[in-house]
């Protein structure tokens, strides 16, 4: 059987009831004997076994994975748009917090790959006699 919420419209406290789907339940409230109505809120069937989850830009959130991760994913997404808008293209979402905060040039964003300071010049100058200067 469900557990619905009821809530009482005087106090406010809530009420834990178990009833069937097409039943409702006409008590009081426990503390001050107000009337309760059903709460819509908060409808669970078992009051363990339904895991919390969320839903962000229209996904699921795996709450398996570790908040850092979850963090960490979002960044990525937002460094990928920033960077979208400006014209540039990363290989891949992921990783682009990365691309946008340690790329010294449009070639290592597009290219996904983060240079190191000495290979940088010597890269940059390969890349821009190819790809015209950044
Ligand atoms: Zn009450």
């Amino acid at each position: 059987m469900p557990i619905y919420c009821y809530r009482c419209l005087d106090c406010g406290l809530s009420h834990e009831i178990r009833h069937g789907f097409d039943e409702t339940y006409d008590g009081v409230c426990d503390a001050c004997r107000g009337v309760v109505r059903k709460y819509f809120g908060e409808v669970h069937i078992a009051a363990s076994a339904t895991p919390t989850r969320g839903v962000h830009d229209g996904k699921a959130i795996d709450w398996s994975g570790s908040k850092a991760k979850e963090r960490q994913k979002e960044r990525d997404m937002a460094a990928y748009k920033r960077l979208r808008s400006e014209g540039l293209q990363p290989p891949s979402i992921d990783g682009s917090s990365r691309l946008e905060t340690h790329a010294g040039s449009s070639h290592e964003v597009t290219g996904g790959t983060i240079l190191s300071e000495k290979g940088r010049k010597r890269k940059e100058a390969a890349l821009n006699d190819v790809f015209g200067s950044a």
